[in-house]
C-alpha cells in the first residue's frame, strides 16, 4: 500500500479539526475527510450560535464514562487555558457566563474560521462532501475508499462524532468501524436531552409550557441546581438537560429506572421557611405563600394536585413537615427523552478499555485512533464536551 498521506482523519467536527491541525503542525501530511458539505456544523450551531467553547473549571469529574479515569490524561495535557490561548491569539472576543462557561461575543463562526486557518497554516488537506465507502487495514496502514478517490496512510483517526442531531450529519459510522476492527461499543443513548412525560403526568403539567422554575434536580447521587422549563411534551432547561444524562428510562418502581426528584426551593430550608411564613401570615393560603417563591401558575398547580391548600394557620406541625418534604423532594415521573433529534450528546460509544488514554490509539490495531464524542466519554452541559473534543483531538494529533 503506497501512502498518500501520513494521517487520515474521518470527520471534520471539533475533535477532527483539532487533531488535524495538531498533527499538521508536527509536519505530518494530513487529509481530513468530511461527508457533509462543510466542516464544523455542530460548532456553528452550538451555544445558540456563540459556541460555549470551553469551561474554565473542566475536570474529569464533569464527564460520564464506564471508566471515569480514562479522560484524565488528555484533559490534563490540553487544558481550557490552552484553548483560550488559541482563541486569544486569533483575536476572538469572548465572555464568561455562569460557572466558567466561555462563549464567543460575536459568533461561533469565528471558532470554525480559527480552526480552518490553523489547518491551512499546517497544510492540512480538507475534503468535504466526501462519503466513505470502505476502510481496509493491511501492510503499511489503512486504505480508505471514498466518493472522492482512494487514500492511504499509516494512521487513521476516527472523529465522526455520535448520533445526536442526525440532520447535522451524525451517523453511527464510527461505531461500525470500531466493531470492524474488534472494538467493543458500549450501548448508546441520548444525553443532555429534554425529558418527556406521558399520561396523567403530562396532563397535569402540559399547560404550564413556557414556565421556568429554579430547581435542584436529583437522580441517584447526582444533582444539578439550575432552571427547569416546562414544555408541551415534558420538561427541559439546563437542570433537566444535565440530569437527563444520569437518568435511565424504565419503570421508576423497578431497579432499572431511577426516579427524578426535584428540590423546588433549592438552597433553602423548606421547613424553616414554611414555619416563618406561618408565623408572619397565618391567614394566607399555602398557594399564595408559595407564589412568592415559585411561579404563580406552578404554585397553584402544586396545591391542586400534590399539596393540600388551606390557610397557613390550619397546618399542624406534621402536616407542615409533609409540605416541606414534598417541596424538597417533588417526584418527576418522566416517560422517556426527546431522543437523538434534539440531544446535545450521545452517551456510551467506543469502549475506552480498547484505547490508550494518553494517545487515544487502539490497543488492537496500531495506527487506529478514536477521539471526541464517538468515544465513551460524555461531558456535562457547559463547554465540557468541546473541551473533551479539543483535548482528545490534541492527544491523538500529537501521536498519529
Ligand atoms: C445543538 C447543540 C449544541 C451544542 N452546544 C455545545 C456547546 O455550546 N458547548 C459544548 O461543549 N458542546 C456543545 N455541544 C456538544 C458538541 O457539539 C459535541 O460534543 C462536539 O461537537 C463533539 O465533537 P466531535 O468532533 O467528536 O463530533 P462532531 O462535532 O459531531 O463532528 C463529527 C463530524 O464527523 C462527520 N461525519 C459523521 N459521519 C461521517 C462519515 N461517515 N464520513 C465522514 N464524516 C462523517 C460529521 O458530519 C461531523 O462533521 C452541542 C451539541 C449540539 C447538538
Amino acid at each position: 500500500m503506497t501512502a498518500t498521506h501520513d494521517v487520515i482523519v474521518i470527520g471534520g467536527g471539533a475533535a477532527g479539526l483539532m487533531c488535524a491541525l495538531t498533527a499538521g503542525q508536527r509536519g505530518r501530511r494530513v487529509l481530513l475527510l468530511e461527508h457533509a458539505n462543510r466542516v464544523g456544523k455542530k460548532i456553528l450551531m452550538s451555544g445558540g450560535g456563540r459556541c460555549n467553547f470551553t469551561n474554565t473549571g473542566a475536570s474529569p469529574a464533569n464527564y460520564l464514562s464506564a471508566n471515569p479515569h480514562y479522560c484524565k490524561s488528555a484533559l490534563a495535557r490540553y487544558t481550557p487555558a490552552h484553548f483560550i490561548e488559541l482563541v486569544e491569539r486569533h483575536g476572538i472576543a469572548y465572555h464568561e457566563k455562569e460557572l466558567g462557561q466561555l462563549f464567543c461575543d460575536i459568533s461561533s463562526k469565528l471558532i470554525v474560521r480559527m480552526l480552518l486557518d490553523e489547518c491551512a497554516a499546517a497544510q492540512v488537506r480538507i475534503e468535504t462532501g466526501c462519503s466513505i465507502g470502505s476502510v481496509q487495514h493491511g501492510d503499511g496502514g489503512f486504505r480508505v475508499k471514498t466518493s472522492g478517490g482512494s487514500f492511504a496512510a499509516p494512521s487513521l483517526v476516527v472523529a465522526s462524532g455520535g448520533l445526536s442531531i442526525p440532520s447535522m450529519g451524525a451517523t453511527g459510522f464510527g461505531y461500525e468501524l470500531a466493531r470492524q476492527f474488534g472494538h467493543a461499543v458500549l450501548p448508546t443513548r441520548a444525553g443532555l436531552v429534554p425529558l418527556t412525560l406521558s399520561g396523567k403526568h403530562q396532563e397535569r403539567l402540559q399547560d404550564l409550557s413556557g414556565v421556568a422554575v429554579p430547581v435542584e434536580a436529583h437522580c441517584g447521587k447526582q444533582s444539578f441546581r439550575n432552571f427547569m422549563l416546562f414544555t408541551h411534551r415534558g420538561v427541559s432547561g439546563p437542570a433537566i438537560l444535565q440530569i437527563s444524562s444520569y437518568w435511565q428510562p424504565g419503570d421508576p418502581a423497578s431497579a432499572a429506572g431511577q426516579t427524578l426528584r426535584l428540590d423546588l426551593l433549592p438552597g433553602q430550608d423548606a421547613w424553616a421557611w414554611l414555619r416563618e411564613q406561618q408565623n408572619q401570615r397565618p391567614a394566607a393560603e399555602l398557594k399564595t405563600v408559595l407564589s412568592d417563591a415559585l411561579p404563580r401558575r406552578f404554585a397553584q398547580r402544586l396545591c391542586e394536585i400534590w399539596l393540600p391548600n388551606r390557610p397557613m394557620r390550619q397546618y399542624n406541625e406534621p402536616q407542615l413537615r409533609q409540605v416541606a418534604q414534598t417541596l424538597g423532594n417533588w417526584p418527576l415521573v418522566a416517560s422517556g427523552t426527546e431522543g437523538y433529534r434534539t440531544a446535545e450528546v450521545t452517551l456510551g460509544g467506543v469502549d475506552t478499555d480498547g484505547l490508550s488514554s494518553s494517545t487515544m490509539m487502539s490497543r488492537h490495531v496500531p495506527g487506529l485512533y478514536f477521539i471526541g464524542e464517538v468515544v465513551d466519554v460524555t461531558g456535562w452541559l457547559g463547554g465540557y464536551n468541546f473541551q473533551w473534543a479539543w483535548a482528545s483531538g490534541h492527544a491523538a494529533g500529537m501521536a498519529a
